[in-house]
C-alpha cells in the first residue's frame, strides 16, 4: 500500500541516478530516495554526496553499503528488511544499477522471494552515448567491459565479428583505451568506424567519430583525450550477401543437424536436395557462429 510519498512498503526501488551532471535525475527518483527506510548503495559516502546535492537530508535514512564483495550477505539483510514491511531503494555509483554495476544479484534473490522490485529508470552510459552518436541501424549489441588482457580481449572481440547490422557498445577504462583500440584495430581493420563517447554529462564531455585505422592518432594527439570514462561505440557492419538457398533445403540441414555431426548433416542435405554441398556448408556454419553469441 502506497503511502504518502507514493512509496510501497517491503518493496525495492531500482532507482538510477546521474552519470557525472548531478541534475540527470528524476523527480520520482528524488522523492523515493527521501522516503524510503535504506538505501542500499555502492558507495555509502558517494550516496551521502548525491543526497546532500539535492538537499535530501541522509540522517534519518540508513545507507547500507552493497557492493561487488558483499552483495551476497547484504541481499540477505536487505531481504529480512523487505519482509519486515520496510521499504529500500537501490543505487550504484553512477547510472542504472546492475549494468555493470552491482545489483542484479540482489535483484534477482529479492524477485526469488516474490517480493515486489520497483524500476526507477535513469541515466545510464551505453544509452546516453547512443542516443548522440548518429550510428543507425536496426539493433545494438551492449556488451559492457571486455576483458583485460589483450589475448582474450581480441578473441571476444573476434566471436563479435559476425554480429552484422548491429552497433558494438562497450565500456572501458582510460588505462586500457589504447590498448583496447589497438585490439579492436587488429580484429576489425581500419575501416570500421568508432565513436569514443567521453566524460559525458561533464564539463569535457567529447564525442568524436573516426575510422579505426585514424582512432589511435586522434587518442595520441592530445593527452586528454586519453582521460576520463569512456563508452566506445563499432558502427555495424553490412552482412556479406548470403547466397540464396531453397527453404527445403535448410528445413532438411536443420533436421539432419540434430542428429548428426556437420560435416554428415550436410552431405546429406546435398544429396537428398541437389542443394550445393559448399553453400549449405557454409550456411551451416555462419548460423552456429551467430548462435553462440546470442
Ligand atoms: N551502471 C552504469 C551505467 O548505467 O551506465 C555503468 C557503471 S560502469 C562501473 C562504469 C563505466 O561506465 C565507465 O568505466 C565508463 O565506461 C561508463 N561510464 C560511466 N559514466 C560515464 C560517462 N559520464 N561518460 C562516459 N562513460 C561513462
Amino acid at each position: 500500500m502506497p503511502t504518502a510519498a507514493g512509496i510501497a512498503k517491503g518493496t525495492l526501488y531500482v532507482v538510477g541516478t546521474p552519470i557525472g551532471n548531478l541534475r540527470d535525475i528524476s523527480l520520482r527518483a528524488l522523492e523515493i530516495l527521501s522516503a524510503v527506510d535504506c538505501i542500499a548503495a555502492e558507495h555509502v559516502q558517494h550516496a551521502q554526496k548525491l543526497l546532500a546535492g539535492h538537499m535530501l537530508s541522509a540522517s534519518h535514512t540508513r545507507i547500507l553499503p552493497l557492493h561487488q564483495h558483499n552483495e551476497g550477505s547484504a541481499a540477505y539483510k536487505i531481504i529480512e528488511w523487505l519482509e519486515q514491511g520496510k521499504a529500500i531503494a537501490l543505487i550504484s555509483d553512477a547510472g542504472t544499477p546492475g549494468v555493470s554495476d552491482p545489483g542484479a544479484l540482489l535483484v534477482q534473490q529479492v524477485r526469488a522471494r516474490n517480493l515486489p522490485v520497483v524500476p526507477v529508470p535513469g541515466a545510464n552510459a551505453a544509452l546516453c552515448a547512443l542516443s548522440a552518436s548518429g550510428l543507425i541501424a536496426p539493433h545494438f549489441f551492449f556488451y559492457g567491459f571486455l576483458p583485460t588482457k589483450s589475448g582474450e580481449r581480441q578473441r571476444k572481440l573476434a566471436g563479435l565479428k559476425t554480429l552484422y547490422a548491429c552497433i558494438l557498445i562497450f565500456y572501458e577504462a582510460p588505462h586500457r583505451i589504447l590498448e583496447c583500440v589497438t585490439d579492436m584495430l587488429a580484429v576489425f581493420g581500419t575501416g570500421r568506424e568508432i565513436t569514443f563517447a567521453r566524460e559525458l554529462t561533464k564539463l569535457f564531455e567529447t564525442i568524436h567519430t573516426c575510422p579505426l585505422g585514424e582512432a589511435l592518432d586522434w587518442l595520441q594527439a592530445d593527452e586528454n583525450r586519453q582521460r576520463g570514462e569512456f563508452v566506445l561505440l563499432l558502427a555495424p557492419l553490412e552482412a556479406p550477401q548470403q547466397e540464396e538457398i531453397s527453404p527445403q533445403a535448410m528445413q532438411t540441414l536443420a533436421t539432419l543437424q540434430r542428429e548428426l555431426p556437420l560435416k554428415q548433416a550436410v552431405q546429406l542435405a546435398a544429396e537428398i536436395t541437389g542443394e550445393s554441398r559448399k553453400k549449405l556448408y557454409a550456411r551451416a556454419l555462419l548460423e552456429q557462429k551467430t548462435k553462440k553469441l546470442i
